[in-house]
């Protein structure tokens, strides 16, 4: 999606765009079998500020509203733009509904935008890192393509990274291809990460399969005596989900969706077709079976964190780089809370042992890129001393003021972290 959008809105002011994916643009990525709902706030007099106000509520002093009214101003003028392409339905009130769209058909209609804008698309073309100038600035990136079994390069004046979060293959929809890779490539160019300490987030979902979680609205939980357990509503989500990460040290829990709302069951199919597959090919009826449930790491993805951004334009703080999506910080608009071991050891065997060439190489650069943002996220995690948003700390349970900082991170072999404040961010030094 970010790649999407951000190609678009590059060739709209006149660039030359090339746009390499992993996979296919389009169905690649966790965009593409989501239901994305976008900040949809009309600009009527009062809606915006309080919508922002609200948001601000969970940021825990680390959003800017500034960046905040642009997105929701953003959003506003763009997503109209793909009504050539996107069915948008009613809104049940005369209107058209813009705010929710699905998925495939979404990442279809950018695509199609993006080519009638004279944008060129190379699906499978993974990128493994960047290519720099003599003056250190980013001139391009090189890759493997993987259906031709050769390696690709591709010279610049700009690159944008929009390779998405990272869920450490943990099995969460859409993320198999989501390794972190434009950490990794951003951080080896010299560029810093930020938040990386709020990417704690996870999906629940049948234990045999990572779905989506809309059904868990009023659903009751059990352990495997058939206890029912004392788990909190959606409606506090940080509570709720440290009640079933505590529920799970405890043994397997079983999910009841009989209290869900009337009105799902007649509608999830159309909602969220992959959901009812996936216990349609069990014979399990959701609605009426009491199921195991697992909890799926959704990583950076539902987190916050990502390569830092230094002003408007979506820049790092690496000449000719930017970062867009999940591969960029979300902070300056989520704040400490998004809409959801032995890694150190993880990235000497990465370091040491993983070359390879062709797919092997892609392959490599994946475990590197999982391996190094596990380090990043732990690192970052261990130096914010205090439990904020979606951050949560046992041994600091409470909230101090003195972290109500950016949190930076940054290096390969030694990973370093650096407090940065609000103003320092702001002004972009
Ligand atoms: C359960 C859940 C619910 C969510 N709900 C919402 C919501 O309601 N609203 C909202 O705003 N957000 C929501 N999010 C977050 C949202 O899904 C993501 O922020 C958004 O989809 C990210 O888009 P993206 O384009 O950055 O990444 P993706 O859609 O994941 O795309 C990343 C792309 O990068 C490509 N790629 C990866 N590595 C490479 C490489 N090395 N070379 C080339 N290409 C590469 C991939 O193939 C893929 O095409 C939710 C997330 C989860 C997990």
């Amino acid at each position: 999606m970010a790649a999407g959008w951000a190609a678009i809105s590059a060739a709209k002011a006149g660039a030359s765009v090339v746009v390499v994916d992993k996979g296919f643009m389009g169905t690649s990525g966790v965009t593409a079998p989501a239901g994305p709902n976008h900040w949809w706030v009309p600009p009527e007099e009062g809606r915006r500020e309080a919508a922002v106000r609200k948001r601000l509520e969970t940021a825990f002093g680390l959003a800017d509203p500034v960046w905040m009214h642009r997105i929701i101003d953003i959003t506003w003028q763009s997503i109209p733009e793909l009504a050539p392409w996107y069915p948008f339905s009613g809104d049940g009130r005369g209107g058209v509904f813009r705010s929710g769209l699905r998925g495939p058909e979404y990442l279809r209609a950018l695509r199609c935008y993006a080519l009638s804008l004279g944008v060129t698309i190379l699906d499978h073309y993974p990128a493994l890192e960047l290519l720099a100038g003599t003056d250190g600035a980013i001139a391009g990136a090189a890759g493997y393509a993987r259906l031709l079994g050769r390696p690709w390069r591709a010279y610049a004046g700009a690159v944008i990274l929009a390779t998405g979060g990272c869920a450490f293959r943990s099995g969460l929809l859409g993320s198999y291809s989501n390794t972190g890779d434009g950490y990794l490539m951003g951080v080896e160019a010299g560029a810093e990460l930020s938040g990386m300490e709020f990417c704690v987030s996870y999906s629940i979902s049948p234990s045999w399969l990572c779905t989506r979680t809309l059904p868990y609205t009023g659903a009751r939980f059990f352990n495997s005596q058939g206890d029912q357990l004392e788990i909190p509503g959606w409606d506090r989500p940080r509570d709720y989900l440290c009640a079933l990460a505590t529920a799970f040290q405890d043994g397997a829990v079983y999910a009841d969706l009989h209290e869900a709302p009337a009105q799902l069951p007649a509608v999830i199919r159309e909602i969220q077709p992959a959901t009812v597959a996936a216990f349609e090919r069990r014979g399990l009826n959701m609605f009426r079976d009491r199921f195991e449930v697992s909890l799926f790491g959704e990583g950076t993805i539902r987190g916050v964190g990502g390569l830092r951004i230094v002003d408007t334009g979506c820049a790092t703080s690496v000449p000719g780089l930017y970062a867009a999506g999940d591969a960029a910080t979300r902070e300056h608009i989520a704040g400490a809370t998004s809409g959801g071991g032995a890694q150190n050891a993880a990235w000497v065997e990465a370091r040491d042992h993983l070359h390879g060439e062709g797919l092997d190489a892609v392959a490599a650069r994946e475990t590197a890129a999982m391996a190094a943002t596990a380090r990043w996220c732990n690192a970052a995690a261990r130096t914010r001393c205090e439990s904020r948003g979606m951050h949560v700390r046992v041994d600091y349970p409470d909230i101090n003021a003195d972290y109500e900082q950016h949190l930076l991170t940054t290096g390969l072999e030694s990973v370093h972290t650096n407090l940065e404040s609000l103003s320092a961010a702001e002004s972009g030094s």
